[in-house]
């Protein structure tokens, strides 16, 4: 094998944990949309979103159980989003999961512009999602995490980080959930709803 000198993975952006909890959306219809539907979706996902270096990429997708790996940590991801969301604190076989899942993760040895360099990880969904985890981490542990939301449609079940200057936002987005909430409303308003039972 050769003598390789350490990948260099880009730092992630803070809310990359939520982007990857959001490659399974409408989590609370009967038919949930999933991205990750083989191997391959999942590769495309980390070379596109996690900006992995492609021969580090190619080296990772040797292992077999790959996918089931990671859609289990998807999940452990996403409910301990949506429990913060909420106001409570993640289950604790979650955090025990995350915890794992990143002792299982290559170490972030140096800093290097734009990222870390970690020794050269043998393939695993955790080196695979190695900046989702740290993402996942940084946000559990830091002031942002207040900021974490779940969209106020109980059909979409989407997890943001709320940007917006007074804290307030509720939906996913406006052309999504928000404006079908708002047009609900207003179809709401102008039938004429009876109020009491009977009639
Ligand atoms: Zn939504």
């Amino acid at each position: 094998m050769p003598n390789r000198a350490g990948a260099v993975i880009p730092a992630p952006d803070d809310d990359l944990c939520l982007a990857f909890a959001n490659t399974r959306y409408w989590r609370g219809t009967a038919a949930p949309t999933e991205e990750l539907n083989e191997p391959g979706d999942l590769l495309r996902w980390a070379a596109k979103a996690e900006r992995l270096p492609p021969d580090l990429t190619a080296q990772l997708a040797q292992a077999a159980d790959l996918l089931d790996e990671a859609i289990a940590l998807r999940e452990t991801i996403h409910r301990c989003f949506a429990a913060t969301a909420s106001g409570l604190a993640p289950a604790d076989p979650d955090v025990a999961a995350l915890n794992a899942a990143l002792a299982a993760a290559p170490a972030r040895q140096r800093v290097r512009p734009a990222g870390w360099e970690v020794g050269w990880p043998e393939p695993s969904a955790a080196a695979l999602l190695a900046p989702v985890l740290w993402s996942a981490a940084d946000l559990l542990v830091r002031g942002r995490l207040a900021r974490v939301r779940q969209c106020a449609n109980p059909d979409c079940g989407w997890l943001f980080l709320d940007n917006s200057k007074g804290g307030n936002r509720r939906w996913c987005s406006m052309s999504a959930c928000g404006n079908r909430a708002k047009a609900h409303r207003h179809y709401l308003r102008q039938k004429d709803v009876p109020t009491a039972k009977g009639g």
